[in-house]
């Protein structure tokens, strides 16, 4: 990309670089954000003013000190005026929300997607969807940032074709110029839209909407039918050279072994992916669904319990590959098959503690996602918020 000296963008990004370190730093006054940015004054003054207006930033009342003299008054960001929306295109179900900036959820939706669905058909319900939540937003008073999607496979960054999603049988399908389209159609042309992998939006989910400061590298790792990660790195994602990083469900932990939805064998979600672990529980009839695993494991199901705890061990051994591949200072878990508990989730940090106690080292940190089963479409919402406040890579 080139970059010249456009006024605009210019002034974009020093609106940005301000807002990101109110973020970074609550309760900051408009002289340190002039040494923090090295900006006058006068510019800092100016552009704090537009923010607030245009509702990014508030100023916090002044707690009362005691001391004498007139003091700075702390910026912070404003909760209340502006919007997100998030939507997951998912394997079996569409979820969209609406958050504030930072990602609690103001409102949901979801419907249930038809067994490999025609992309067709998924864009046109999803544009329905956005439009929806689009006049949520306005009925909240609150201004729209911007629409995000994940979708579960393989997207490249700049032109936003799905190369490949397996699990919904898609292949070369143009995503963000037929939804584009669409809503300009719907009267929605100055609202940018962004689409992602669904791995890498939950990751930024976990980096954009957690306690500041994250660590990094943080690696989410998304646990459905489908397997994935999503991977920051210096403040970015990392996606690779065609977008495919981080498609770990494809990686292989067998040779000749069982056969994936990629047509590969012996990858790591013939092992540890829903459906594998469902038929895994019942090897003679119909695969289980979560719901009747998750019921089993209740019962105390020898054969589920087996299965999945199998499966959690899998799991250890992806984590234990991903801590050697990019060192994380955390991991994150997050997606359906992580209602399966304790003997899915500890099993697997019990596999990753001993690889960690045959090296002699000390493992990462590994947590559940906040997000539960909106992990992706919470994370979608924070998709459109990582690219409005880094305007240079955003768009
Ligand atoms: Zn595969």
């Amino acid at each position: 990309m080139t970059i010249t000296g456009d006024q605009k963008l210019l002034k974009r990004i020093n609106r940005m670089a301000l807002v990101r370190n109110v973020r970074a730093e609550p309760e900051i006054s408009r002289a340190e954000l002039a040494q923090r940015t090295g900006l006058t004054k006068s510019t800092v003054s100016q552009l704090i003013d537009e923010l607030i207006a245009e509702g990014w930033l508030c100023e916090r009342k002044r707690r009362a000190t005691g001391a004498l003299g007139r003091r700075p008054t702390p910026l912070e960001w404003d909760n209340t005026r502006l919007a997100l929306i998030g939507a997951e295109v998912g394997v079996e179900v569409l979820t969209l929300v609406v958050t504030t900036l930072s990602g609690e959820v103001l409102w949901r939706f979801s419907d249930a997607l038809p067994e490999q669905p025609e992309p067709d058909a998924v864009l046109d319900l999803l544009v329905q969807r956005l439009i929806q939540a689009a006049q949520e937003v306005t009925k909240m008073q609150r201004h729209l940032l911007g629409f995000g999607v994940g979708v579960p496979g393989a997207i490249n960054p700049v032109s936003s074709v799905l190369y490949l999603a397996p699990n919904l049988g898609w292949r070369d399908v143009a995503m963000r110029e037929p939804l584009a389209t669409r809503l300009k159609a719907a009267g929605y042309e100055q609202i940018p839209i962004f689409v992602r992998n669904e791995a890498d939006v939950a990751a930024l989910g976990e980096f954009e909407f957690g306690e500041p400061p994250v660590p990094e590298p943080l690696v989410y790792v998304s646990l459905g039918v489908g397997v994935g990660a999503g991977v920051v790195l210096n403040d970015r994602l990392f996606s690779g050279a065609q977008g495919m990083a981080g498609e770990v469900g494809h990686t292989v932990l067998q040779m000749n072994g069982p056969l994936c939805s990629c047509g590969r064998l012996g990858c790591t979600e013939a092992f540890i992916g829903l459906r594998a672990m469902g038929a895994a529980a019942a090897p003679q009839g119909q695969a289980l669904s979560l719901l009747q695993l998750c019921q089993n494991l209740e019962q105390h199901h020898a054969l589920t319990q087996t299965a999945v705890e199998t499966a959690g061990k899998y799991l250890g051994v992806l984590l234990q590959n991903l801590w050697m591949t990019f060192n994380p200072a955390r991991i994150v878990l997050g997606g359906p098959s992580c209602n399966l508990g304790i003997a899915f989730t500890q099993t697997a940090r019990q596999a990753l503690s001993q690889f960690g106690e045959q090296s002699g080292l000390l493992i990462p940190e590994v947590q559940l996602s906040r997000f539960g089963s909106d992990a992706v479409a919470v994370g979608a919402a924070a998709l459109v918020l990582h690219s409005v406040i880094r305007p240079i890579y955003g768009e």
